[in-house]
């Protein structure tokens, strides 16, 4: 078997052109704002991306660029104002910050109807208890529109997470539970790892190491989510060793142009629903 490829980077050009000719049609702008504490140089590039990805499809995106000691008061006094802005739709912080400073607690700050990122405990909460929240995790809701590609009716399937990350894994099982999925996350300290990769329907790595799924790890026929994003001798690369996985795999994401431009399209998105949500503006 050769395993077709999901192009996730064609799925979310499509989303995009969708989402601009829907802002277009708007009174107003969706504004997302991004907080960014510190100098870490992936952050810088992640956010400049969506910054510029938000302005293609007609959005505002502000950037507020903390230096590395800020203060969590003045992290926080940042997130209030941001909360009260009426011009603000969404408000992410991104992650990780400094390690003085705690996450979770700015998180928690921000208001669920602007946690665009899904990141805070009420979009969580309502994500495992409700199977929806105002706003699911850009990742993750990615990752089902590109499984839903391939696989619309998801339901009996078993699904096997391998990362219980608060920001792909977990909230990924939730979101496949919502589907009649039957989700089982791994992790560092999963025995017999190899045998419950190969016991998957659908197989996601998410665990940031280079290369770990190997073809013996994957049932012939599985579908293959590869989230990782690995630099090895200067080349991204993801968790899945992709040209042995794709003999077994029928489907397969590759790294670039899979999970990543999907995670931007989707944040956009939610930042476009909570426009809607905020200002009553229907389409
Ligand atoms: P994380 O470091 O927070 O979590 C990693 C998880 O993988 C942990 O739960 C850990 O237990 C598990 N893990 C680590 N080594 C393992 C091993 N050898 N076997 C089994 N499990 C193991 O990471 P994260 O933030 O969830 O990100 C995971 C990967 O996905 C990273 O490479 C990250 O860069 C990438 N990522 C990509 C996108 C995207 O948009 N494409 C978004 C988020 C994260």
């Amino acid at each position: 078997m050769t395993a077709k490829i999901i192009d996730g980077r064609k799925m979310a050009a499509e989303l995009r052109d969708e989402l601009a000719e829907r802002v277009s049609r708007l009174s107003g702008k969706p504004h997302l704002a991004v907080v960014l504490a510190g100098n870490d140089e992936a952050s810088l590039i992640y956010d400049r991306n969506k910054q510029k990805a938000a302005e293609k499809v007609g959005m505002v995106c502000d950037i507020y660029h903390l230096p590395e000691d800020v203060l969590q008061t003045e992290l926080n006094r940042l997130i209030d104002g941001l909360n009260q802005d009426k011009n603000v739709n969404g408000i992410i912080v991104q992650l990780p910050l400094p390690v003085h400073l705690d996450a979770a607690a700015a998180l928690r700050r921000i208001l669920p109807e602007k946690d665009v990122d899904g990141f805070g405990l009420y979009n969580t909460g309502l994500l495992w208890t409700q199977g929806k929240a105002f706003f699911a995790p850009a990742t993750p809701k990615g990752i089902l529109h590109l499984l839903k590609s391939v696989s619309p009716d998801l339901s009996g399937k078993h699904a096997v997470i391998i990362g219980r990350s608060n920001i792909v894994g977990k909230p990924l099982a939730a979101l496949l539970l919502g589907c009649d999925c039957t989700v089982t996350i791994a992790h560092s300290k999963s025995e017999n790892l190899a045998a419950l990769a190969a016991s998957a329907d659908i197989l996601v790595a998410a665990c940031g190491c280079a290369g770990l799924v190997r073809k013996e790890w994957v049932k012939p026929g599985a579908v293959v989510i590869d989230v990782g994003i690995n630099r090895v001798e200067g080349k991204l690369s993801g968790d899945v060793d992709f040209d042995g996985v794709c003999e077994n795999a029928s489907y397969i994401t590759p790294v670039p142009g899979g999970v990543g431009p999907m995670t931007v399209a989707m944040l956009l998105e939610n930042t476009f629903e909570a426009y809607l949500q905020q200002s009553k503006e229907t389409l």
